[in-house]
């Protein structure tokens, strides 16, 4: 059985104080009592939040790292320290990062043997764009994305492997793809994984989806077999809507 887990990306926003807040406000709220669930706020509020956070079953993680433990490399964050600051999880290869900071699925890769090599549970986010969709070559775009990230990583170095369907179309665009596209993308990665990493391991992969998921359509992807969980963006800001969406299990229908 796979565990479902269910992520903030909390993205640039939330400072330490506000971090905390949240915390505060969102772990009376909860009823899930069952699913994995783990906050990533901006590296600036991961104190806070670790700290915030002791006590309760919840995970912390962060939205990005690089690959080498240390070195001259100016505002960024290694998987050693992100684990030092008290983190579980970490985001790797979102598509703002992809968009805005020129990630590739090389660094992607690169990203994710730091984060295994450090026992960080990683979250690979892959996603066609819009026009990739329109032009019938997602499964192309997922299948590319997926074997190259995928490069020098043993099966037993992967279990802790998570992944995140997150078509770029749909994240803070209000757009949601049907659970069942969501659902044939997922099978596409599933296939991949199997090819790259063995049919063990694929069968049991927990896979996110993300993209504009909110309290409203929650319940209708988590009723998708192939759909593990979901990494939250703009709904997770605030703690009713957030607790909202860990509590689908008991929403009405
Ligand atoms: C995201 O940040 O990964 C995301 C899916 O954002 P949103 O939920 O706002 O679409």
């Amino acid at each position: 059985m796979r565990t479902n887990l269910l992520v903030a990306n909390w993205k640039m926003y939330k400072t330490p104080a506000q971090a905390a807040e949240f915390v505060r406000e969102f772990l009376p709220k909860i009823s899930n009592k069952s699913d994995e669930i783990v906050i990533c706020p901006p590296a600036i509020s991961i104190p806070a939040t670790v700290t915030a956070l002791e006590g309760s079953r919840l995970g912390a993680g962060a939205q990005n790292l690089h690959w080498e433990k240390e070195g001259a490399f100016t505002g960024e964050i290694s998987a050693p320290m992100i684990v030092a600051a008290g983190c579980s999880h970490v985001i790797i290869g979102h598509s703002e990062r992809r968009q805005y900071f020129g990630e590739t699925d090389t660094t992607v890769n690169k990203k994710l043997r730091a984060a295994l090599d450090v026992g960080l549970t990683p979250i690979v986010c892959v996603g066609e764009l819009l026009e990739e969709r329109e032009a019938g070559i997602t499964d192309d775009v997922l299948r590319r994305q997926c074997s190259i990230a995928f490069r020098e990583i043993s099966g037993e170095q992967a279990r802790k492997l998570t992944i995140a369907y997150e078509p770029v179309w749909a994240i803070g665009t209000g757009r949601t793809a049907t659970p069942q596209i969501a659902a044939e993308a997922h099978a596409t990665i599933r296939a991949e994984v199997a090819k790259a990493l063995g049919d063990e391991l694929a069968q049991k992969l927990c896979m996110l989806y993300g993209g504009s998921v909110k309290p409203e359509n929650i319940v209708e992807l988590m009723a998708e077999e192939e759909i593990n969980g979901a990494l939250v963006g703009g709904a997770s800001l605030d703690p009713k809507s957030f607790a909202a969406i860990v509590n689908y299990r008991s929403a009405k229908a």
